[in-house]
């Protein structure tokens, strides 16, 4: 999906609820197109094999507010306790040279994006069902109930914002779930430039 030199990239945002499956759509969609993804900064500590700089940028709370504070990031948000936030330059670093960026964050930080860049165009991951919601949150078998309740009751009131969207994408089955996005990303890549 070449775009003419002087085109600007496209910023995709997937976004959704805990237990949608964000992770596994992105990473699939990866495989396949043309698509920069965008390394978060955390605060949370790394999980086994996560490798700082290819997963993450794991960093102190301090070192995160001293990005905010310069204003580093294009958006940050505190998920379930720990910060999380998208480097500003190298996602407009990538875009300024005609790539199409990826970023897999939670439903507050994307409106924030949206609200700082209007022409970002955000995919809605829905799961199924809200039972298989539940299947799926209770399915991890590393949290407590209180936690799976949790995560339950706040996924019901990100769901109540798709419409600030431009897309959703249920994700029943996963093949499905990627060849939608996919199409999303390929219809966009041919918008008419200024539309
Ligand atoms: P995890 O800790 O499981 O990797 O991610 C927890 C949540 O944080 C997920 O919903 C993920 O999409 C979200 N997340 C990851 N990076 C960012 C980010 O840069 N900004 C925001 N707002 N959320 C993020």
């Amino acid at each position: 999906m070449a775009k003419h030199r002087s085109q600007k990239g496209t910023l995709f945002v997937i976004s959704g609820p805990s237990g949608t499956g964000k992770g596994t759509v992105c990473k699939e969609l990866l495989k396949e197109n043309d698509l920069k993804l965008s390394i978060s900064m955390t605060t949370r500590q790394p999980r086994e094999g996560e490798q700082n700089g290819r997963d993450y940028f794991f960093v102190t709370r301090e070192e995160f507010e001293k990005n905010i504070a310069e204003g580093n990031l294009l958006e940050y948000a505190d998920v379930f306790g720990n910060l999380y936030g998208t480097p500003k330059d190298a996602v407009v670093r990538q875009l300024e040279r005609g790539r199409n960026v990826l970023l897999e964050i939670d439903v507050q930080g994307a409106l924030k994006v949206k609200e700082a860049m209007n022409e970002a165009v955000l995919v809605f991951l829905l799961p199924p069902s809200m039972k298989v919601l539940q299947e799926r949150l209770s399915g991890r078998g590393t949290d407590s109930e209180e936690v799976i309740q949790r995560r339950f009751r706040e996924a019901l009131n990100e769901i109540r914002l798709l419409g600030e969207y431009d897309y959703y994408v249920v994700n029943d089955d996963l093949e499905e779930a990627v060849a939608d996005v996919a199409a999303v990303v390929r219809a966009e890549s041919r918008r008419v430039p200024g539309k």
